[in-house]
């Protein structure tokens, strides 16, 4: 079956508008396309900022990769020298943009008794495609940016143990703490930089980026197996060891070599 896109969707319906109209109400195809673009309500485009640069990186979807640095594959119960990568989405609005030297307030999430950290380096694509080889997956990559996956630990647990999805563990509101996005052309190649996250000044989570077992070109080349990907598609690239919980009042400190660091006070 030929698939189609969302623009040919859009063009079909123009032309089945224009076509109406012409039919009856004699409605030309550039009012009818000015019909269809506008909406009966406003939904914002959510964007990142991007350093450097009055333009700002528009957010298409959220890709995060689950257990993707050994330590933490293994106190997550799972042994990583045999599971191939998974992936979940977290939805755009997801977004909470900190702003570098800022503190800035997370809020406490409803639902949840158990809020767990979970610092990431995220790549952000500016283009994509289906089936990409690991040898040009990189260079789909617009930027990067550090990120914290939050989330909601108890019940992703829960659901878990219960063979239910996990999502509202995951995706939800704000849970996706995010600093500015950096350009490549920025930014010396990732290798072995250091990534830490610590609260209220003790260091929890320490690694250095070469110790993920996928690795961001990976990651980009098995993703697009499963989906086409494209611009503005952002990936968080896993967390390591030694997640952990969180109350009101904790500050959190994450750090990543060549990036500025990302804070934010739990309220
Ligand atoms: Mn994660």
């Amino acid at each position: 079956m030929k698939t189609i896109s969302r623009r040919e969707t859009f063009k079909m319906g123009i032309a089945a508008l224009a076509g109406a109209g012409s039919a009856s109400a004699g409605i030309s195809e550039t009012h009818a396309q000015q019909a269809i673009t506008q909406t009966p309500f406003k939904v914002d485009p959510v964007l990142i900022p991007i350093a450097g640069s009055k333009e700002m990186f528009p957010v298409r979807r959220i890709y995060c990769i689950g257990r993707n640095y050994a330590a933490h594959a293994r106190e997550m119960g799972s042994d990583p020298t045999r599971e191939p990568p998974f992936f979940f989405q977290k939805p755009t609005d997801a977004i909470q943009y900190v702003a570098p030297g800022k503190l800035e307030d997370h809020p406490y999430p409803s639902l949840t008794k158990n809020y767990h950290y979970e610092v990431e380096l995220v790549a952000a694509l500016k283009s994509g495609g289906k089936n990409i080889s690991i040898e040009r997956a990189l260079d789909h990559v617009y930027g990067y940016a550090l990120g914290l996956d939050m989330t909601r630990r108890d019940l992703q647990r829960a659901l878990g143990d219960q063979k239910k999805p996990w999502e509202i563990g995951k995706s939800f509101d704000h849970s996706a703490p995010i600093g500015p996005i950096y350009r490549t052309a920025s930014l010396k190649n990732f290798s072995k930089e250091s990534i830490s996250l610590s609260v209220n000044g003790v260091v929890k989570q320490k690694a250095t980026l070469d110790q993920m077992i996928w690795s961001v070109a990976e990651q980009i080349s098995k993703l697009s197996e499963a989906n086409e990907l494209f611009a503005g598609d952002i990936i968080f690239s896993g967390t390591p060891e030694n997640v952990g919980p969180v109350v009101k009042g904790d500050v959190v400190l994450c750090k990543l070599d060549q990036l500025p660091d990302l804070t934010i006070k739990i309220v």
